[in-house]
């Protein structure tokens, strides 16, 4: 990968200990962002699969008309680049040239806990030492952000979208996308934009805009919940009727 200092400072106003990926090399390992090499599609944009200098990496092409503007990936770039913890998925590097945002990670071969959780034939993967192992590992990672990291990280989209497997189905958070840093003596913070996903989000946060860490809290609650029964956190038909498994 090209560091900043190679593409000269004038190209490349950023911080320099972090790697910018020429979008030209991005074209090339994607094949110019093709059908083939796509692996996902996310609220934000595409995913790609690639080979960056030996290494398989997944790119994320975030669309244009997307509402994570510059300053959310600015938000996840500069965010990311500081954490490092065996269950957080790495960032690796960027580009924001030609008018794309591209963020580039480590890839993980089995996908996110949703694809493999809710699959018939998938979730057979999951045993109860694999599920209690997935649990515990997301609730390292989310401890890193909220005590252990430099900064207090509040996540505000953790979800079983939002876990990706690696090869022994070791659990890695994903999407910091939304992530908000709050000051140390700070216990939580008001917004007027609300983001993150319905039957996941703690109530005063989905109704008053009120999050702080104990609102990651209770969506990592509710993914426990779906680990542990398989039932996705908006099935009414699995349920009983109920109208979800919060409430079930
Ligand atoms: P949303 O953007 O609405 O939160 P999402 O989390 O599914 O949805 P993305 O993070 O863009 O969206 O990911 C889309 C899909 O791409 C994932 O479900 C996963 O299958 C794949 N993917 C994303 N990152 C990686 C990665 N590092 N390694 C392997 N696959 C990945």
């Amino acid at each position: 990968m090209s560091t900043s200092e190679e593409l000269g400072r004038d190209e490349a106003p950023h911080d320099q200990d972090f790697p910018f990926v020429r979008l030209e090399e991005i074209f090339l390992v994607t094949h110019n962002f093709s059908e083939a090499c796509k692996i996902g599609q996310g609220g934000f944009g595409k995913v790609y699969k690639g080979l960056l200098g030996g290494q398989e990496v997944a790119i994320k092409r975030l669309s244009r008309d997307s509402q994570q503007g510059t300053k959310e990936f600015r938000n996840e770039v500069i965010l990311i680049a500081k954490l490092q913890h065996r269950n957080l998925v790495r960032l690796l590097g960027c580009c924001d040239e030609g008018g794309e945002k591209l963020l580039i990670y480590e890839y993980l071969p089995n996908k996110s806990l949703d694809a493999t959780l809710f699959d018939d034939s998938r979730k057979l993967l999951l045993d109860w030492e694999k599920r209690f192992s997935i649990i515990k590992g997301v609730a390292r990672g989310l401890l890193y952000l909220h005590e252990d990291s430099r900064f207090t990280i509040i996540h505000r989209d953790l979800k079983a979208g939002n876990v990706l497997l690696d090869a022994y189905m070791k659990p890695k958070i994903a999407d910091f996308g939304m992530a908000r840093i709050i000051g140390d003596n700070q216990q939580n913070e008001n917004t007027q934009r609300v983001v993150g996903t319905y039957g996941y989000m703690a109530p005063e946060y989905a109704m008053q805009g009120f999050f702080s860490t104990k609102s990651d809290v209770y969506s990592f609650g509710v993914l426990i919940l779906e680990i542990v029964t398989g039932i996705r956190r908006n099935s009414n038909s699995q349920t009983m009727g109920f109208p979800s498994l919060t409430v079930y």
